[in-house]
């Protein structure tokens, strides 16, 4: 993660403890409150800053599942909630 951070590369938090935040089935509800999301968040984020990133303003999710609340309270952090794409195999 230094080395990556050292070259330039984005690094940035993908939670502490890799929570899940809403049930698989229901990705409406939440498994976590706010305060509990945030204190896992911001101690990751701590741990980023302890290896010298200094850049921290995006966020992918755990598992990459999440919903509209959790990006709000990304958001209410500084952060904004991104997610992978899918790369076309033939976008010529
Ligand atoms: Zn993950």
């Amino acid at each position: 993660m230094k080395k990556l951070n050292a070259k330039g590369h984005y690094v940035g938090p993908h939670s502490d403890q890799h929570l899940l935040y809403a049930p698989w089935e229901n990705r409406d509800s939440l498994l976590l409150s706010k305060s509990e999301f945030e204190a896992d968040l911001m101690a990751n984020i701590q741990k980023l800053k302890a290896i010298g990133v200094t850049e921290i303003n995006k966020f992918v999710a755990p598992y990459e599942w999440y919903n509209k609340q959790i990006a709000e309270w990304s958001n209410d952090l500084g952060l904004e909630l991104y997610n992978f794409t899918h790369r076309l195999k033939d976008c010529s």
